[in-house]
């Protein structure tokens, strides 16, 4: 079943979405090389925790792991996602991939960005710019009469051209009032295929993507997910809701230019 929301529903998630956004803004002024990635979790929660929010991600179980012990996933440079906060500090020509959530009024937002620390190739530029990008024209593909297939085709069809991996176990999804619901957003698929999107459904839309193999395995931490072959991956995502009209991103400030021109 997915569940396709009420517009009150939708404007409760949109409200959640510029929380989040507030959130995502506030990091990226504290990110810098010397900050510990603890010290980013710590920014995140009280935020989250001073507008009356709680985080998604904390506590959070899945088969298999402890639960998650953190308010924010913080990967750094092979790492893809789910990476866990701790005391490692942020080192220049490094990125840095934050991917958080929060939870209001029974409602979830789900975000994520990759910066850069200080100075960094130009091929890495090249990825967070690619992957980006390829978020952007995969939300473009997020309206009624067409389906999940016809999103992910167009992220791979974005990303192809550059010659990088594309993540394929971890994927978008649905959201609202679970972190995660139905159905999956795989960051690659085939036109004409898969759910047909209708309005009221809302998404994360979340491309992973690396400089060299697809493939990834976990750390013994159980939750830090890396490449395979230790090439640095890139991470960006919206939260999204399908409207008659066509994609609404939800996670961006007001006046932000992504509201008004989501593909540049
Ligand atoms: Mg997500």
């Amino acid at each position: 079943m997915i569940h396709l929301k009420a517009p009150w529903e939708i404007a409760a998630m949109r409200g959640n979405g510029r929380r989040l956004a507030e959130v995502a803004f506030r990091l990226k002024e504290a990110i810098a090389p010397g900050i510990t990635t603890g010290d980013l979790d710590r920014l995140a929660e009280e935020t989250i925790r001073g507008m009356g929010a709680q985080p998604s991600f904390l506590n959070y179980a899945v088969p298999g792991a402890p639960p998650y012990p953190a308010s924010i996933c913080a990967s750094i440079n092979e790492e893809v996602v789910h990476g866990i906060p701790g005391d490692r500090r942020l080192e220049e020509g490094s990125i840095l991939s934050i991917d958080m959530g929060l939870v209001y009024g029974g409602y979830h937002a789900d975000m994520a960005f990759t910066v850069a620390v200080g100075e960094v190739d130009d091929r890495v530029l090249e990825l967070l710019d690619a992957t980006r990008e390829s978020l952007y024209v995969g939300v473009s593909r997020a309206r009624p009469g067409l389906r999940v297939g016809d999103i992910g085709h167009a992220i791979q069809g974005s990303i192809q051209p550059h010659g990088f991996g594309i993540i394929r176990q971890y994927v978008g999804h649905g959201i609202g009032r679970q972190l995660h619901e139905r159905p999956s957003i795989p960051n690659y698929g085939k036109p004409d295929t898969g759910d047909l999107l209708k309005p009221g459904m809302c998404i994360a839309i979340e491309p992973m993507i690396t400089l060299g193999t697809w493939k990834t395995r976990v750390l013994r931490d159980r939750w830090t997910v890396v490449t395979a072959d230790g090439s640095w991956a890139a991470h960006f995502e919206h939260t999204v809701a399908i409207t008659e009209q066509g994609p609404e991103i939800l996670t961006v400030l007001d006046g932000d230019p992504e509201v008004a021109d989501p593909i540049r």
